[in-house]
């Protein structure tokens, strides 16, 4: 495919958050929004799960409005953590949702640890946290959980302002997550049959260190699908370096504005990906029935 080099003006976006995760919006609540917008489609991406798939496709039908279904996967290369994106992959595959599974456990764990950290300086308890998650154990358990406690609290004013501080990954209260590599990523979404796409490769203000050229060229010979391009994390210098090896190792190139509801500044539709590659995400993913 030959790739365009200006983010497109219409098509689908294809990165979003719901209460499934760390969104604070339904699933309803952003398939209606994206309709409304007059997107071409929208991806459901929460991060670790597919919880939101079924009451997506209900949706989708309900409104005859287009959805692709997707997560954000968590994963890690030596020091870089790196978001992976799966799209239309097979729901069932076993290995797949044990990597899910086991990173969700991870999540509470680390979740816990950062909590019992805050509560030596802020009146935080673990109940306060998990009652900010709206769909109880199906919610995939992050930061942005422990952010809401914290304004319930009133020690911030808002999320951004608990990750520009405490929750931050470089404060004393910080502690990350286990994750699966890369290439253990890659190779359990294709295995399901899936699309797999490394999501805002280029965000430095996320990441003091991002995956280099070579890695990323690994990856491209390993099976990798895609580059997340059009992201707002990403500078022009990093999308031209993410255009460039995209080019070379001929990968998708995809946008979307990792919509949060409320949680987050990113608005709907911000980012988008043009209809030509969401064709061919659908060409070579699982369809979800
Ligand atoms: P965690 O995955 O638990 O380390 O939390 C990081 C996640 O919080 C990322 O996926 C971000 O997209 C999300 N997030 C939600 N709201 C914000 C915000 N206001 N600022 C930064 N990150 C946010
Ligand atoms: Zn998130
Ligand atoms: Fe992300
Ligand atoms: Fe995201």
């Amino acid at each position: 495919m030959t790739i365009a080099v200006t983010p497109p003006a219409v098509g689908w976006d294809l990165h979003c958050h719901t209460v499934f995760s760390d969104g604070t919006q339904s699933v309803e609540y952003l398939i209606q929004e994206a309709q409304l917008f007059g997107l071409h489609g929208v991806a459901i991406s929460d991060h670790d799960t597919s919880a939101g798939w079924q009451i997506a496709k209900a949706v989708s039908a309900k409104l005859s409005y287009p959805v692709m279904y997707g997560t954000e996967i968590t994963a890690e290369e030596g020091c870089v953590s790196v978001h992976m994106l799966a799209y239309q992959y097979d729901s069932m595959n076993v290995e797949l949702s044990n990597l899910f599974q086991k990173t969700r456990q991870e999540r509470i764990a680390r979740s816990q640890h950062m909590v019992e950290l805050l509560s030596r300086d802020y009146p935080i308890s673990w109940e306060q946290v998990v009652q900010q998650c709206k769909e109880g154990a199906n919610t995939t358990i992050g930061r942005p959980h422990i952010a809401d406690a914290l304004v319930q609290l009133g020690v911030v004013e808002n999320r951004s302002e608990a990750f520009d501080t405490i929750i931050n990954s470089r404060s004393k209260y910080y502690v990350p997550t286990p994750s699966p590599t890369t290439h253990e990523v890659l190779q359990a979404v294709k295995a399901a049959g899936g699309v797999c796409v490394i999501a805002h490769a280029g965000d430095i203000r996320r990441n003091k260190v991002l995956l280099n050229n070579s890695q990323l060229e690994q990856l491209a010979d390993e099976g990798l699908d895609g580059l997340e391009v059009w992201h707002r994390g990403n500078d022009q210098f990093q999308r031209e370096r993410l255009l460039d090896i995209a080019q070379r190792k001929n990968l998708l190139v995809t946008g979307g504005s990792d919509w949060h509801g409320k949680g987050k500044p990113n608005k709907l539709g911000e980012n988008l990906t043009d209809d030509k590659t969401v064709r061919e995400i659908f060409k070579r993913g699982f369809m979800y029935t």
